[in-house]
């Protein structure tokens, strides 16, 4: 295990368990989110995903690796990285995503982000502890736009 700065708890990923999740930060918010540099996965605490999308650093960062996602392997049991209890998979615009519903955790597998913004548009159905971070993170119509900007030109660099 490595030293954590601040005593900050070394989190394991969900999906691959052995492999710690590594901290990513954005020094102009100081949003901090943590992902896995093996299947490359993302774990967002609380409100922090609905904190992304206003992120351009980290937002960008976080597409760039999920236009070359690798496929995780189907796993079994996945546990909360944070609180430990067992994640349940839910449903948000047709992605299935496992969430925690003790520390209202919610986990990313790798594409999952890129298919949630890119459904986001059509029919909001499914998970509303999702959906709710989503609606909030995209609320306003220039965050909407920013996203997609940073989308498209992310999508136009890997051409
Ligand atoms: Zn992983
Ligand atoms: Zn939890």
């Amino acid at each position: 295990m490595r030293d954590q700065p601040e005593g900050r708890p070394v989190l394991s990923c969900p999906a691959c368990a052995k492999a710690t999740l590594e901290p990513w930060k954005d020094s102009a918010t100081g949003l901090e989110i943590d992902c896995c540099s093996e299947c490359r996965g993302f774990w967002f605490d609380g409100e922090e995903l609905s904190r992304l999308f206003p992120s351009q650093e980290l937002f960008s960062r976080v597409f760039r690796l999920e236009l070359d996602a690798l496929t995780p392997e189907p796993g079994g049991e996945r546990g909360c990285p944070r609180c430990l209890k067992a994640l349940k998979l839910t449903r948000a615009l047709e992605v299935e995503i496992d969430v925690c519903r003790h520390c209202r955790g919610i986990w990313l597998d790798a594409g999952e982000l890129l298919l949630l913004v890119r459904s986001y548009p059509g029919r909001h159905e499914g998970d509303l502890m999702v959906l709710n971070q989503l609606a909030s993170g995209l609320a306003s119509a220039e965050s909407q736009q920013a996203a997609l900007r940073t989308l498209l030109e992310v999508l136009g660099q890997n051409e």
